[in-house]
Formats: C-alpha cells, structure tokens, sequence
C-alpha cells in the first residue's frame, strides 16, 4: 500500500479539526484493531486495512455534514462513566454533572440506603452515574421514550448497575405507583424553547427533538415535574431541575407558589445559572 494511507497522514489530509479525527480515528483503531487510543502515536505508521480506511472515509464525511460525534462513535463520557449513546437519546452534557453533584451531596448526607428517582433519563446518565457513584443509592429512572429504555437498559447492563437502577416507561411521574416515594428527585427535561434558534444549530439538529424542546415556552414539562413532586418526595425530601440560561426565577417563583422550603440557584461551569433545588 502507498504511504498515503498510514495512520498519520490519513490524520494530517483530514479536513476535520485535529481533536475530532483523532476521536474518529481511535473508534476505528479499537473496532478494527482493538488497539487502545496511544496507538495513535505509537502505531502512527500503520497502514489501515481498505475495510477500516472505508469506514473512515464516511465517518468523516458524517462528520463533515454535521452528525455528532457521540453518535459516530456510539459513546460519550459522562461524570466518572462512559455511555453508550445513539440517535434515539439526548447526547449528556458536562453541565447535567451539576445535578450528579448535588444529589451525590446528598445521599452523603443522609446515610443508608437513599431512594433516588431521575426523571426523562434519556441515555441513563444522571441515574447511572450517581448510582456508580454510591453504592447506597436505589434509583428509579423514567423516560416515555421506548427507545431511549433501550439504549439506558443496555447502559445499566454495561456497567453492571441494574440491581440498583430501575428503569419505567411513562411521562414523568405517570411512569410510577401513585405511592411511590423518594428521598431525591433529579430532571433534566426538555427546557429549550419551540423558537429557539439552537434548535437548528449544531449536534441539536440530530438530537431526538422531544429530548430537547417541550415544543412551546420551554417551561411546561418543569411545570409538570414541580407540581407532581410532592406527592412522590418523602418529608424534607430534595427536588433539583436543570434549566435554561434565563429560566432560573421563573423555576424559583414556581417552587415557591409550591411551598418548598430552602430554593437554591446552583451555577454551572460556564457561570451560568442552570439548577434549582428545594426541599418539600
Ligand atoms: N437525563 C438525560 C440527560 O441529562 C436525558 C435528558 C433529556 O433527554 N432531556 O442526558
């Protein structure tokens, strides 16, 4: 074969940035290979076999019309696990560790077995990342998304959690028994307003669009998720939402209209207000 095909200058010729054909090409390295990601250094000499440099011609031009890279690759790394993800779930955020935190927190507080219950879970990210986290931690996670159960049930199979994470179909708390309860309830619902440009912007144009937006203000499914939270949290029992930018005093106002006790604004990253949480 030509020295154009080795692993380097199949890098260098490439017209993604440098980061992106790295991820693409050490996908292809373990697939055809199973050679971990240093062989992108320590084999940068090999010449890839017609099969794999195939594969990565069109995982370079996907790339090149836009698919997101989680999506070419199949995983992303999400607190301290990695997720299986595809087309049929949202791609988990750095800023949704936020809530991982705060519910982490929290069942330090309270010792002993904590009921933990995460709310439209998508990939399984929230719920599967606290649950890896401690081991006294019994989740419950609902999505009304069949085929996002899918891809969460083989994320709890991989990482060897389903004993402590169960998984239920149905919108927000209509997936649960009218008495069941818990100690913290976590949700990232879809927060993005019908109207926003970022809809169409991006990763979020290949993301299941009912993962993303409530197709109006934004607001009703957090609206949803306060006004059933009472009847599932025990006494003194800890809500906390992710939301938009600009949404935090609204889902302040909501909690308080709602009578929960110590509402708290918690900042990402980025600086940003993106949590609430309250006590019932
Ligand atoms: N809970 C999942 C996550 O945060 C899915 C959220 C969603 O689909 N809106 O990644």
């Amino acid at each position: 074969m030509s020295q154009e095909s080795s692993l380097r200058s199949l890098l260098s010729d490439s017209p993604l940035p440098q980061s992106e054909a790295r991820l693409l090409m050490a996908y292809i390295l373990e697939k055809y290979y199973q050679l971990p990601r240093s062989a992108l250094l320590s084999r940068d000499d090999m010449v890839l076999s017609l099969e794999a440099i195939l594969q990565w011609q069109e995982l370079q031009s996907k790339r090149l019309a836009g698919n997101p890279i989680a999506y070419l690759i199949g995983k992303r790394g999400f607190h301290d696990i990695e997720l299986f993800v595809a087309p049929g779930v949202l791609i988990p955020r750095p800023e949704t560790e936020l809530l991982v935190e705060i519910g982490l927190q929290e069942i330090e507080r309270l010792h002993g077995p904590v009921k933990v219950l995460d709310l439209g879970t998508g990939s399984g990210a929230i719920a599967l990342a606290i649950a890896n986290a401690n081991p006294h931690a019994l989740v419950t996670a609902t999505d009304q998304s069949s085929e996002a159960l899918v891809i969460a049930r083989t994320n709890a199979q991989l990482l060897k959690l389903e004993a402590r994470v169960q998984l239920m179909q149905g919108s927000w708390y209509g997936a649960l028994s009218d008495n069941a309860q818990f100690d913290i309830i976590l949700s990232n619902p879809p927060y993005i307003s019908a109207l926003d440009p970022h809809l169409k912007q991006g990763d979020l144009r290949f993301e299941p669009v009912s993962a993303l937006t409530d197709h109006a203000s934004g607001l009703t499914c957090l609206e949803a998720i306060i006004a059933g939270a009472k009847d599932h949290l025990n006494p003194n029992g800890l809500i906390v939402l992710e939301h938009g930018f600009d949404q935090s005093d609204v889902i302040f106002e909501l909690l308080l209209k709602g009578n929960f006790r110590n509402i708290k604004k918690h900042q990402d990253l980025s600086g940003h207000n993106r949590a609430v949480s309250a006590r019932a």
